[in-house]
């Protein structure tokens, strides 16, 4: 028996689907890992288990390899149509639609978000399936004006093949979602592996796969932790792709396991360190409106968060002082309860969160806000609350590494210059923001800038149509858009003698 809060209650789908044990789908079966091994899932607002899943080994990803392969070559890219293949996607929409309230249940369970942002997870991920069950149809190639005139040339556009699909724990669903809509609208077959701390958004979906008829073996959902099972799909010799999100430092492992393997295609789409930079001109009700979600959202554990705040020095008290406030007011608490900020998703991330907390007050960073594990009746989950530092060193630990925390760094600048030079001053480039009324200073940002995203007077804005990707050591690889359609497909080149 689940324990929830007092007051609230479950939908009884949930709560069925809780008490079952869950299995893995692997060729259109529910198994359990050969091996016999399970583990749990738990509740980061309380530490207690939610259920167990199946742990994969070896032996288990090449089943659901040689399931996907066959689906790939007797099904999916050889007999189902495009329009098809996009009716099947737009279905899968609709039934996250029907469960939406379900989904969201088990996402703030299983990751410990709010409810509300949970639910805006859901939809983001109906949203992209909708997007992407339009492009099925869409995908062309060309001819070509080569060679003599005796020469037909065209190009098609085909799927991979067999694509692995690895994602993160701090928006399981729509992280699934992002890698698993364009790689199906191009005809490829999957083998998804959600995080260890959140499978069970990923199961679900899987019952839903199956529900809206997707050929058996087209999907395949292995659950475990990065090593063996996330290794044993980046070290595969039949799988064409590798499509990852997390952190840089398993981007180079998965990066040496392809190289070592059969050189499958990768796409990574890792950390940042985004600058969130706010120009005197700015126009303040906008950036105070936006201030506490860019630096805190999901409790920092996202790879866009605003974690580096430059704030020029005439606004520079204002700002602090508004975001103090605004921060101050950020009720936290159990997902369910619905607060603005949920816990940290593990007692790891927590204490890595911590360790870089001391280590900011050891060099020499002014702490103006949180710093400590939340006491009281948070104190058995794993709840920070909003952390501010103020300095002028960017030297520092806490502002040079990624922190996938509730932290901001705030430090003060003077001039535009000084200002691009210190967000460029990362190894990171995923994203970045300015706000300001100018607008030929926004553009001069947004060029110098050495980031895959660049928002102008507003933060956190996504859309399936938009690519998304990193610069540096975010990644590389677009997803979304018509990106995302070149990232799970290659080209090949006809060349017909008339
Ligand atoms: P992570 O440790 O890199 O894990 C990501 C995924 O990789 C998980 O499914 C993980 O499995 C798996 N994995 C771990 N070691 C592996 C290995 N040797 N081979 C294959 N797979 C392996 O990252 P995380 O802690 O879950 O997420 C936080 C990081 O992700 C942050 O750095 C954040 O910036 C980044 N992130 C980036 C984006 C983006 O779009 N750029 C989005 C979200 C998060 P287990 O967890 O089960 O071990
Ligand atoms: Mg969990």
């Amino acid at each position: 028996m689940i324990r929830i809060p007092q007051g609230v209650s479950l939908d009884p789908q949930t709560i069925r689907f809780l008490e079952q044990p869950q299995k893995m789908l692997i060729g259109g079966a529910w198994v359990e890992a050969k091996a016999g091994q399970r583990f749990s899932t738990l509740n980061p607002a309380d530490g207690k288990a939610l259920s167990t899943v199946p742990l994969a080994g070896k032996e288990d990803v090449d089943e659901a390899v040689a399931a996907a392969r066959k689906a790939f070559e007797t099904s999916w890219a050889t007999k189902i149509s495009p329009a098809k293949r996009g009716r099947l996607m737009w279905k899968l929409a609709s039934l996250i639609q029907r469960d939406l309230q379900v989904l969201t249940e088990l996402e703030s369970l299983d990751n410990g978000k709010p409810m509300e942002k949970a639910r805006y997870d859901v939809l983001g991920s109906i949203n992209h399936l909708q997007y992407f069950a339009g492009w099925p149809t869409k995908i062309e190639g060309s001819t070509l004006p080569a060679g003599s005139p005796d020469k037909l040339v065209y190009t098609r556009r085909e799927p991979l093949g067999v694509v692995g699909l690895i994602v993160p724990w701090n928006f399981p669903l729509l992280m699934a979602v992002w890698k698993l809509a364009p790689a199906l609208a191009c005809g490829n077959c999957c083998i998804l592996k959600p995080a260890e701390q959140t499978p069970l958004t990923a199961l679900y979906l899987g019952r839903l796969i199956q529900e809206a008829g997707f050929p058996d073996g087209v999907v395949n959902i292995v659950t475990g932790p990065g090593e063996p099972t996330g290794e044993a799909i980046t070290r595969h010799m039949d799988i064409d792709k590798a499509g990852f999100t997390g952190s840089t430092a398993v981007g180079r492992k998965i990066m040496e396991a392809a190289a070592q393997s059969n050189l499958k295609r990768v796409s990574l789409e890792l950390g940042g360190k985004s600058p969130n930079v706010v120009f005197a001109d700015a126009d303040m009700a906008a950036v105070l409106q936006s201030l506490h979600w860019a630096s805190f959202y999901n409790t920092g554990q996202e790879c866009t968060l605003g974690s580096r705040l430059y704030v020029q020095r005439p606004v520079f008290e204002q700002v602090v002082d508004a975001l103090k406030a605004s921060a101050e007011k950020l009720s936290i608490g159990h997902g369910l309860t619905n607060p603005d900020l949920g816990p940290m998703i593990s007692e790891k991330q927590m204490d890595t969160v911590l360790g870089y907390i001391h280590s900011g007050q050891a060099e020499g960073a002014m702490l103006a806000l949180g710093g400590h594990r939340c006491e009281g009746d948070l104190a058995e989950g794993y709840f920070l609350p909003p952390t501010i530092f103020i300095h002028e060193d960017d030297r520092l630990k806490i502002v040079q590494e990624e922190i996938f925390g509730p932290v901001v760094v705030v430090s003060p600048f003077d001039s535009q210059e000084e200002a691009i030079h210190r967000a460029n001053d990362s190894r990171y480039g995923l994203a970045a923001a300015a706000w300001t009324s100018d607008i030929s200073r926004a553009h001069r940002f947004a060029h110098a800038v050495k980031a895959g995203t660049v928002w102008i007077n507003g933060y956190d804005l996504f859309d399936p149509a938009v690519p998304f990707g990193g610069y540096k050591e975010s990644g590389f690889g677009r997803e979304m858009g018509r990106s995302a359609i070149e990232l799970y497909t290659q080209e090949k080149a006809v060349w017909v003698a008339l």
